[in-house]
C-alpha cells in the first residue's frame, strides 16, 4: 500500500549531500561551482558543531579567529547563495539501487534521487552513564543548549580544544565555569593560555558546588547511513569503495576533529 502522505520526487540530482556542517557546505558550494544540480539535506541550520565553538583561530583567511556562530551564519549564506536545494530534515535511510541511482528518505517522508551522494554526518555525542558525575545536575553536551544563568557554576569536563573554548563560552556568558580535566590537558597552548589568563580554575576531580555540567568528552562518527552502504567500516578517504559514493569532514577523520 502507498502511504498518501509520502511526496516521491522523480527528478535525479547530480548529487545529494548529507548534513551541512562545514564539510557538506563545503560540498555543496563546491559541486555548485562545478554547475552540478545539487540537493542538500540536514537536520540542523548550515554550519552543525561549529555553532558551538566560541572562536575559531585555524582558518588562514581569518588569521585573527572568527566566532562559531558568525562562521556558521556565514555558511547559511554560502549555501543561500549557491542555489542549491536546501532541504531540513534528517535522512533516515539511503540505498543504491543496480542502476547505480542513489535514493534517500528522509524522516518526513520527503524522497531524493542522485547519482552521486557525499556524506557528511559529523559526529554524535557518545552517551555518558549519569552516574559518571554523581551529582545530580543536569548535564549538557555542548554550550548550544546550555541554560544562561548568570554566576551559576559549571563544571565543564574534558581536556581537549573542545572543553577549554566551551569554559571560556562559559565565562563570556558571566557563568562561573570550572574545568575538571580527568586525564592530560591536550587543548592547544593559545586555548590553555586565555584560560589561565582569565583565571578559570582547572580541578582534577569534579567539583560538588557544581550547578550544571557540560561534558566536552566522548564523541563518534554518526555512522547509521555509511554502514548501511559500507558494512566493511568507515573509509580513511574522501573517496569510498561504492562508486559514486563520498564522505566528507569528521566522518573520516573520527576522533581528530577539525573544520578547515
Ligand atoms: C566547542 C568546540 C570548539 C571547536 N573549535 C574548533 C576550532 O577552533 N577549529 C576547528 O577546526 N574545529 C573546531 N571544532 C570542531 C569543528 O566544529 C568540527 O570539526 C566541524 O564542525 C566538523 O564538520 P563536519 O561538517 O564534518 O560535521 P558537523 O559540524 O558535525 O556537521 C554535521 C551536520 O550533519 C548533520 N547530520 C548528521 N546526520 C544527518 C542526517 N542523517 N540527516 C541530516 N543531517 C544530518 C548534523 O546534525 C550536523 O548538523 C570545535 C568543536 C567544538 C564542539
Amino acid at each position: 500500500m502507498r502511504c498518501a502522505h509520502r511526496r516521491v520526487a522523480m527528478v535525479v540530482h547530480d548529487l545529494l549531500v548529507v548534513g551541512l556542517g562545514p564539510a557538506g557546505v563545503t560540498a555543496v558550494v563546491q559541486a555548485r561551482r562545478d554547475g552540478l544540480d545539487v540537493v542538500a539535506v540536514g537536520d540542523e541550520p548550515p554550519g552543525g558543531l561549529v555553532a558551538a565553538a566560541r572562536r575559531i583561530e585555524n582558518l588562514p583567511v581569518w588569521p585573527q579567529g572568527i566566532a562559531g556562530r558568525v562562521l556558521a551564519r556565514r555558511m547559511a549564506r554560502w549555501v543561500r547563495t549557491s542555489n542549491a536545494a536546501v532541504v531540513q530534515d534528517t535522512v533516515i535511510a539511503l540505498d543504491r539501487t543496480d542502476s547505480g541511482i542513489f535514493s534517500c528518505t528522509t524522516r518526513r517522508g520527503a524522497v531524493f534521487l542522485a547519482r552521486s551522494v557525499c556524506l557528511a554526518p559529523g559526529t554524535r555525542p557518545v552517551p555518558l552513564p549519569p552516574e559518571l558525575f554523581g551529582l545530580g545536575c543536569p548535564v549538557f553536551r555542548d554550550i548550544r543548549n546550555l541554560p544562561r544563568r548568570k554566576g551559576a557554576v559549571v563544571a565543564v569536563v574534558g581536556g581537549g580544544d573542545a572543553a577549554f573554548d566551551t569554559a571560556l563560552s562559559v565565562a563570556d556568558l558571566g557563568m562561573r565555569p570550572v574545568l575538571w580535566v580527568r586525564g592530560k590537558v591536550k587543548a592547544s597552548q593559545g586555548l590553555v593560555e586565555e584560560v589561565e589568563a582569565r583565571r578559570i580554575p582547572v580541578a582534577a576531580s569534579l567539583i560538588p558546588e557544581a550547578e550544571l555540567v557540560v561534558a566536552c568528552i566522548g564523541r563518534e562518527v554518526r555512522d547509521e547511513l555509511l554502514l548501511a552502504l559500507l558494512p566493511e567500516g568507515l573509509p580513511r578517504d574522501i573517496c569510498t569503495a561504492v562508486p559514486g559514493l563520498f564522505v566528507a569532514g569528521d566522518a573520516i577523520r573520527g576522533r581528530e576533529r577539525f573544520v578547515a
